[in-house]
């Protein structure tokens, strides 16, 4: 799991503004299996995340840790399936060792 941020709404291109989110699996949409666009706040930062599972973590994604603020994000410098776990690269902060393959993170797509 990877945190909710408080107040946040869901949207997915195939529905547009959704109450609660009807969900398939993870954080994906019941209709069109594309993940869910949230929109998040914290504090003074809104910004649009999707919360995806690690598997789909790539290359340049950017990635709130869980505990930092919404702003914090780190670029992922290089992602790889070692051992049954993930190591990530992230810029700024360093490695992040043995990630379980069902962790989610929160990526950020974009300001609102
Ligand atoms: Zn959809």
């Amino acid at each position: 799991m990877a945190i909710k941020f408080s107040g946040e709404k869901y949207q997915c291109p195939c529905e547009g503004d959704i109450g609660q989110p009807n969900r398939i699996h993870g954080w994906k949409c019941a209709a069109c299996g594309e993940y869910l666009q949230i929109y998040a706040e914290d504090r003074s930062a809104k910004q649009v995340i999707e919360r995806v599972s690690v598997s789909d973590v790539k290359k340049g994604d950017l990635l709130v840790q869980d505990g930092s603020p919404l702003l914090s994000a780190n670029e992922v410098l290089d992602v790889r399936l070692e051992n049954g776990a993930y190591r990530i690269a992230l810029r700024e902060f360093g490695v992040l060792k043995k990630v379980s393959t069902d962790k989610e993170f929160n990526r950020i797509l974009g300001s609102w």
